[in-house]
């Protein structure tokens, strides 16, 4: 039980890799309260689990971002997992679509943090307990250029750069904060984009070549490293972006 005694927050827990994580950190003792935009999808994970609580959270709404961390225990931990892959150059990114995902992407992720880390470190203080903030970026960021990444990648880099300096900002605390970078993983919006290129088989045999452990990760495959940055085993983890890439940058 590698979270005992933790509460520990989700966003789009609904599906993919937040689901697994939420699950995951469920599987590991913490109290988990896993959100997601979709109540449809929430409901099937509350079926499946009945060691986790289910909100409806849109990140992008900051009054219900407030409203959610009023009424939540102060949290131990924080998994920011919401985004959103828009697919295109720069040339293909207006600034309608720019500051969508900005706003999901990395100002989502502020907004949550920003609600719930007055609390956070007020328990820390008290209990001298610790606290842990996982971001989701991706390796398509300051990591690594991708073609159609554009925004994507721009709005990625933003959530490590966020991180490290939440980390610089909060470490005497002993808040730490990391990002995720996951290479590509096989969840329900990985098959939308599949599924929409031109030649979908083509498309996936091409996220498969460019990964050397020769295959698609699984959500299974990252969700335990959500669960060791949210542990204490990673005490001594904080600002980094931590790849999970099946070897795309060797
Ligand atoms: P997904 O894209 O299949 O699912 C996204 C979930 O987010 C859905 O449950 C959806 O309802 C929820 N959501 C959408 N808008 C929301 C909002 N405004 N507020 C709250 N929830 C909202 O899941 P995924 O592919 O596992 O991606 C999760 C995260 O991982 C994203 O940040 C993504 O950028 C990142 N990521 C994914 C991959 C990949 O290959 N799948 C790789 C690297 C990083």
């Amino acid at each position: 039980m590698r979270l005992r005694d933790k509460t520990i927050l989700v966003t789009a827990a609904g599906q993919g890799i937040g689901k697994a994580s939420a699950l995951a950190c469920a599987r590991e003792g913490a109290s988990v309260i896993a959100t997601d935009i979709n109540p449809a999808l929430l409901a099937q994970l509350a079926e499946e689990s009945d060691g986790l609580v289910t909100r409806v959270l849109d990140v992008r709404d900051s009054a219900a971002v407030g409203r959610l961390a009023a009424e939540l225990p102060a949290l131990d931990g924080l998994f920011n997992c919401a985004g959103y892959v828009h697919n295109g150059t720069v040339l293909a990114c207006d600034e309608e679509a720019w500051d969508f995902s900005f706003d999901l992407n990395v100002k989502g992720a502020y907004r949550v943090i920003r609600a719930v880390l007055p609390a956070m470190l007020e328990k820390m203080d008290r209990h001298g307990s610790a606290g842990s903030i996982v971001n989701m970026a991706s390796m398509a960021s300051s990591i690594k250029g991708f073609p159609n990444r554009f925004v994507y990648g721009a709005s990625k880099a933003a959530v490590i750069g966020m991180t490290k300096a939440i980390a610089a900002d909060f470490a005497k605390t002993g808040l730490r904060c990391n990002a995720l970078c996951p290479g590509t993983v096989d969840t329900p919006s990985l098959r939308e984009r599949i599924a929409s290129a031109p030649d979908p088989q083509q498309a996936e045999k091409d996220f498969i070549a460019r990964q050397p452990l020769g295959r698609l990760a699984t959500v299974d495959d990252i969700s335990p490293q959500v669960v060791y940055l949210l542990s204490d085993e990673s005490r001594f983890v904080t600002g980094q972006a931590v790849l999970v890439d099946g070897g795309v940058t060797i």
